[in-house]
């Protein structure tokens, strides 16, 4: 028998939050396994692709980063529109953009394809010292809204993968 070529699946996946909480820098660790200090803010829209294996599926994530900035706000729903997934990123040491956070999953939940796999995300967990926001209060109400969640750095790297391939495996009801 020859050799079988695995057709990658895509995944429509849009990235939402307060500015600078971190969702460039989420992508880019995702995309390049880099990090940069002093990040030029996203302005309108960004796209990126990359492919990761889970079980015997190639996904070829196809990512809209948004700019979290409110003259932009008009925009998301262009991004979210036919998103499979969307990454909805809260800064852990700035409580406001969890509440920020919020209003951006129920507008998906209002908006967005019913189906919509949304992973909340508390970036810049390297900065544990100037925690404002809880594990335990995020993942309380990612639970009742039924969210996957996750803490992350993309300074580090720390679970940065496991944002996509949580994400990958629900979509794909691997799990
Ligand atoms: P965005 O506006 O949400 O896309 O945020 P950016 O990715 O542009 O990041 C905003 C700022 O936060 C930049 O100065 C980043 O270097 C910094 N940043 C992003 N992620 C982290 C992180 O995990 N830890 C730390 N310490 N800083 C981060």
């Amino acid at each position: 028998g020859g050799a079988t070529t695995i057709k990658p699946v895509q995944v429509k996946l849009v990235l939402l939050g307060e500015a600078a909480v971190g969702k460039s820098s989420i992508v880019l660790r995702f995309v390049n396994g880099e990090f940069q200090d002093n990040k030029e803010p996203t302005i309108g829209a960004a796209f990126l692709t990359q492919k990761c294996k889970l079980d015997d599926k190639i996904i070829k994530f196809e990512i809209w980063d948004t700019a979290g900035q409110e003259r932009f706000h008009s925009l998301a729903p262009m991004y979210y529109r036919n998103a499979q997934a969307a990454v909805v990123v809260y800064d852990i040491t700035k409580s406001a953009s969890l509440e920020k956070a919020k209003a951006w999953v129920k507008e998906l939940q209002r908006q967005a394809n019913p189906n919509i796999v949304i992973a909340l995300v508390g970036n810049k967990l390297d900065l544990q010292a100037n925690r404002e926001v809880t594990s335990e209060e995020a993942e309380e109400y990612a639970k009742e809204s039924g969210l996957l969640f996750l803490e992350a750095s993309a300074k580090t790297g720390e679970s940065v993968g496991e944002i996509f391939t949580d994400i990958g495996n629900t979509v794909f009801d691997l799990a």
